[in-house]
């Protein structure tokens, strides 16, 4: 049976799924995995689509120093004990910069013109663009998908899409993005399904997970989002701060006296719910601990989506619908009932006995506005444009032509 395998590289861990082609086009996950430790204690794990483990094995760090090493493990594993061949890849690639409003078909063109907004996403680009150099390089003949996470919100307008800054720096890409893109299409095309009718109105959909952030859906389309020129803007994460005064860059540069580099490790890795609580990035510790600092740090991410959450409605001129998704919002009872207090101004309250089964629709039958629970799955909405892109001809793309 034909497959597609999808494959999401960080720094130090790359996950993959592979999906099976089923009649007429459906996909259903075989297997996921991932090598994770890359460089330091690396370890491939993976497990059949019902959750049966098919692998959990340790490697010496000099077997697997990089990302283009562990692709070769993870891709021998596939097809030498596994028999699977791939007949494409899609890849999550976090930034496709202003021209890529939609996934596209690599080749060495398209990574030469992805790696000029490696220095809009220094984290996270480089490592999204390694594995797909190394399967040009290796399998020159598969064909491979790059799927952006801020492609879903080239809808924006231009007034949500500027800074308050000199056109010059908007021309060359400094701009208010979006992240998370993959996860938000998919609720926004899972939506209709659910609620057809409020799927066709004014949707904000909170992705709180290790990232967070929220976006204002009008009509399944991204009108605006609270991330901006990069994946640290707008909601408190697990360790970025969220939204933040310029000027507290400019201190730490001036008085404590950090470099470019210093100030980029710590907004990325110190801050939000770590640096916070000093204890976790984790929400599930944060909320069994008792400690002060837990509690300010979760008061303060739950306030933080409250007053986005206001924002987000202004842009939409009101609100039909919330929807909670990713690892904090599908799983954490307690989270979604003190969000919803938080929004009881607007009409929202939930059922409390449906918030804790962590139903579907969780809010009560007196509440004005309808809140469901949607789980996201980014890897099927990338196994989807990969495969969409395989079977039609590709679209010109008017953007991607003046890209190029
Ligand atoms: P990402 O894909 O961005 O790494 P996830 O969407 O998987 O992140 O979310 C991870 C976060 O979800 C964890 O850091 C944890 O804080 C939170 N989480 C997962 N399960 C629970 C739970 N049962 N209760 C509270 N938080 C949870």
């Amino acid at each position: 049976m034909d497959t597609i395998l999808v494959v999401n590289a960080g720094s130090s861990s790359v996950k993959f799924r592979i999906y099976s082609i089923e009649n007429e086009g459906m996909l259903r996950q075989q297997l996921k995995g991932q090598i994770d430790g890359i460089g330091s204690r690396p370890r491939l794990r993976a497990s059949g689509g019902e959750g049966d483990p098919l692998a959990d094995r340790a490697y010496p760090i000099d077997a697997v120093p990089d990302l283009p090493s562990a692709m070769e493990i993870a891709g021998a594993w596939l097809r030498d004990e596994l028999c699977i061949h791939p007949i494409a890849v899609g890849h999550r690639v976090v930034h496709g910069g202003p021209d890529y409003d939609r996934p596209i078909q690599v080749d060495h063109g398209v990574v030469t013109r992805l790696e000029r907004f490696i220095a809009l996403a220094p984290l996270h680009q480089p490592h999204n663009l390694a594995p797909i150099r190394s399967i040009l390089a290796n399998f020159p003949a598969l064909p491979q998908v790059a799927c952006f996470d801020t492609a879903f919100h080239r809808t924006h307008s231009a007034v949500a899409d500027h800074y308050a800054i000199p056109h010059g720096l908007h021309a060359e890409g400094v701009r208010r993005y979006g992240f998370h893109g993959l996860s938000y299409e998919y609720i926004a095309k899972t939506l209709p399904k659910i609620a057809p009718k409020i799927a066709k109105e004014r949707v904000i959909v909170a992705h709180l997970g290790s990232g967070a952030s929220m976006c204002a859906l009008s009509g399944g389309r991204s009108i605006e989002s609270t991330m901006g020129f990069t994946a640290l803007d707008g909601l408190p994460m697990g360790t970025r701060p969220g939204q933040i005064d310029p000027g507290v860059v400019l201190y730490l540069i001036s008085e404590k006296g950090m470099s470019a580099a210093n100030v980029q490790n710590f907004l990325y890795r110190d801050c939000g719910l770590k640096g916070l609580s000093g204890i976790s990035n984790d929400m599930r510790e944060l909320e069994t601990s008792d400690s002060f600092n837990a509690r300010l740090a979760i008061d303060y991410f739950v306030y933080r989506i409250g007053l986005n959450a206001g924002m987000l409605a202004a842009a939409l001129q009101g609100l039909d619908a919330f929807v909670f998704t990713a690892g904090i919002g599908e799983n954490s009872a307690t989270i979604r009932a003190r969000v919803a207090s938080q929004l009881g101004w607007l009409g929202v309250s939930l059922d409390q006995a449906e918030n804790a089964r962590h139903s579907r629709l969780i809010s009560g039958s007196n509440s004005r506005i309808p809140v469901y629970i949607v789980p996201t799955d980014e890897e099927l909405m990338i196994a989807q444009h990969t495969l969409s892109l395989l079977t039609k001809r590709p679209t010109t793309n008017a953007r991607q032509e003046r890209a190029s």
